[in-house]
C-alpha cells in the first residue's frame, strides 16, 4: 500500500490515505502565501494546485526560483494526489472542521 509522506519543512509524517495527508496539510501546518499573487492558502496540495491552476509555469519559476526539475516533481506530486484522492471528500472534511477553509 502507498504510504503518503508529508514533504512540508521535512515533517516526514506518513499517511496511509492521501485524504488524509492533505487534510493534515491544511490543518497543521501554517498556511501558504502564494508568492506569485499573495493569496494564502493552504500549503500542500492546495498550494500546489493554487500554484499551477492560476499562475503560468514561467511565472512560478520566477516567483519560487525553481528549477524545470523542480516544477515537474511538483506536477507529478499534484497529478498523483489527483489519480489517489477524493477531492470533494477533503473539501467537504475541512468545511466541516473546526479549522475551516
Ligand atoms: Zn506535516
Ligand atoms: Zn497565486
Amino acid at each position: 500500500m502507498t504510504q503518503w509522506e508529508c514533504a512540508i519543512e521535512g515533517h516526514g509524517e506518513t499517511f496511509d490515505r492521501v485524504e488524509d495527508l492533505i487534510v493534515h496539510q491544511a490543518t497543521a501546518h501554517d498556511r501558504a502565501e502564494c508568492k506569485v499573487c499573495g493569496t494564502v492558502l493552504p500549503d500542500g496540495y492546495f498550494a500546489i494546485r493554487h500554484a499551477f491552476e492560476e499562475h503560468s509555469r514561467a511565472e512560478y519559476v520566477r516567483a519560487y526560483d525553481a528549477t524545470a526539475a523542480e516544477v515537474r516533481q511538483r506536477e507529478s506530486v499534484k497529478e498523483s494526489i489527483e489519480e489517489s484522492a477524493d477531492i470533494r471528500e477533503v473539501i467537504d472534511r475541512l468545511e466541516g472542521g473546526t479549522g475551516g477553509l
